[in-house]
């Protein structure tokens, strides 16, 4: 197709590939579509990529129980092809639903989650019965009000998911907190759900802003805990700031959590932790943060799609993003609904 026919051409796009930005070293396979997004779907893509790679290399260990703690010693990676999970596929529905909407539009981030939904993909209990009532045709808002007897969920899966959002929408942190409460609501309507999920959007957004400088570990988590309510999460990064990097992962998970909990609580400020103390290496980060076992696809998708965002694409081994699955092939250019 020419250029000309391109851009007479707005028929939908049957199938996306992952525009990355060429200052990374990616090829991108359709500039018109880029141009049209612009930076911030760019940004969100390279949050996909450390996110999904991150998920990808911490489910092999969970995937193979037997050797992986030897393994993590060794620091030897399992053999491709490493499948992505639950995280990953949530991100690429949010992603979706960005790139056509501009926003969060609830109704169809459900519709989103919903439809992409492969029960293979390890989701939670919580998340298995909450998609298969969205699928069933349920309404978003009582099934994720509905969950553990009216709670709302507190996991840590509207977390794991919204690093690409935080990139999204990085030059307003005020949009970013809004927006993250909103995606978070459509699965994780309790307080400390909305919190994971703030949480990480704004420091996936100072984790943007932050490239090319060093980072103040103890001013990163306290940027980040100002822009949370009085919650659990909150007390957990007041417990992270007390802690020094040299403290080392395991123990970080002995103190604040490791997720094995699958609460938002229980992860995200371990996450961040890593984050602050290992600020500009990816490869240390995940494995650091993999030795502190626990719910390790998802603490290895945070920290993936925060450093991806500090570090560039570049900073993940080329070796790891061949081993990951090939990602889904993303609507990034039409509407969802
Ligand atoms: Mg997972």
């Amino acid at each position: 197709m020419t250029a000309g026919e391109r851009s007479r051409s707005r028929a939908p796009r049957p199938r996306m590939e992952l525009c990355l930005p060429e200052e990374a070293g990616m090829q991108r396979h359709d500039a018109d579509l880029v141009r049209v997004q612009g930076e911030s779907l760019e940004r969100a893509l390279v949050a996909l990529e450390g996110l999904s790679v991150g998920d990808a290399f911490g489910e092999t260990f969970l995937r193979n129980p037997g050797p992986a703690v030897f393994r993590l010693h060794q620091r030897e990676v399992f053999p491709a092809p490493w499948p992505w999970t639950d995280d990953t596929q949530m991100a690429v529905g949010m992603l979706e639903v960005l790139a056509a909407h501009g926003r969060v539009d609830q109704e169809a981030l459900a519709r989103r989650f919903a439809e992409r939904y492969e029960p293979h993909r390890g989701y939670g209990m919580a998340a298995h019965e909450l998609l298969r009532e969205l699928r069933g045709g349920g309404r978003w808002e009582a099934a994720s009000r509905g969950l553990f007897g009216g709670q709302g969920s507190l996991g840590n899966g509207s977390a794991m998911r919204v690093a690409p959002l935080g990139a999204f929408f990085a030059d307003d942190l005020d949009r970013v907190v809004d927006e993250a409460a909103r995606s978070a609501e459509v699965t994780h309507a309790h307080p400390e759900g909305v919190a994971g999920a703030v949480a990480i959007a704004v420091a996936a957004a100072l984790a943007w802003r932050s490239r090319a400088e060093p980072v103040d570990p103890g001013g990163f988590l306290r940027a980040v805990a100002e822009r949370l309510p009085d919650c659990a999460v909150r007390d957990g990064l007041a417990e992270a700031q007390k802690l020094d990097a040299s403290a080392g992962a395991e123990q970080a998970g002995r103190v604040l959590g490791n997720g094995s909990r699958i609460t938002a609580a229980d992860t995200v400020p371990f996450c961040l932790w890593v984050i602050a103390a290992h600020p500009d290496s990816y490869s240390e980060a995940l494995w650091s943060t993999a030795s502190a076992l626990g719910d390790i696809d998802t603490t290895c998708a945070i920290v993936g799609g925060l450093l991806a965002l500090r570090l560039g694409l570049a900073a993940i081994p080329a070796a790891w993003r061949e081993a990951r699955e090939p990602l889904p092939a993303g609507e990034w250019g039409r509407r969802t609904s």
